[in-house]
């Protein structure tokens, strides 16, 4: 199956679009937030690519589970712990069964509830979910409609995108940004933004 055997090539293209953007996303989390973001990301990037070759021989259920461990012990932050919780509850859906577009949007709509629960939080709090959500809805809506793969692809890096722009004029009630209230309007969180970053990369290696 294209995953976990492309999990090299996914890596290498997270790890190329983070540092292309990685001055950008800095700002923003200087913002409104601490101004660690990127390299948390990067730590558990450089931890998951010294995985590489083991988690790309493991089914895509073991691949999640060993993706979520590396992801909650080397990224850190508030987002370590639930890029943690979205791929380990993936996991746990995605055991026993065959990857496919069905099975693939049901896995991830479990992790991101997953999320929503360890964080607290929902749409519109100008978080990562913002992103995550939306994409996790588009995904069940183009299973049902049977929708081809590469158009699949594509509006999942639309929809990633519009839900990382929809955050600029959201107030952030959850995170650190959350301290700041009504200053925080007029900012992308940068949480979102590396989620509508890493999702367009793995879409295009997926395309
Ligand atoms: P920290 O805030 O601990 O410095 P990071 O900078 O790595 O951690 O990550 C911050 C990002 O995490 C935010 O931009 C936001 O997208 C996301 N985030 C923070 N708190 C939550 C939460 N409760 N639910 C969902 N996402 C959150
Ligand atoms: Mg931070
Ligand atoms: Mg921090």
């Amino acid at each position: 199956s294209l995953f976990p055997k492309l999990f090299p090539a996914m890596i290498d293209a997270v790890d190329a679009v983070i540092k292309q953007n990685s001055e950008s996303v800095t700002e923003l989390d200087q913002a409104i937030g601490d101004g660690d973001h990127v390299t948390n990301l990067q730590r558990g990037i450089k931890a998951l690519k010294a995985k590489e070759g083991e988690i790309s021989a493991l089914d895509w259920a073991d691949a999640l589970q060993s993706i979520g461990m590396v992801s909650m012990s080397a990224i850190g932050g508030a987002s370590g712990s639930l890029y943690g919780t979205l791929f380990i509850a993936m996991s746990k859906a995605a055991k026993g069964q065959e990857l496919s577009v069905s099975t693939f949007a049901e896995a991830f709509a479990q992790g991101v509830e997953a999320v929503k629960r360890r964080g607290k939080a929902d749409a519109g709090e100008k978080t990562m979910l913002d992103v995550y959500i939306p994409v996790a809805d588009y995904l069940k809506q183009a299973e049902v409609n049977s929708t081809p793969w590469t158009e699949i692809l594509e509006q999942v890096c639309d929809t990633a995108n519009q839900g990382m722009e929809a955050t600029r004029d959201m107030l952030a009630t959850k995170g650190r940004a959350s301290f700041l209230g009504e200053r925080t309007r007029g900012h992308i969180d940068a949480g979102a933004k590396t989620a509508e970053l890493m999702i367009c990369a793995i879409a295009t290696v997926l395309a």
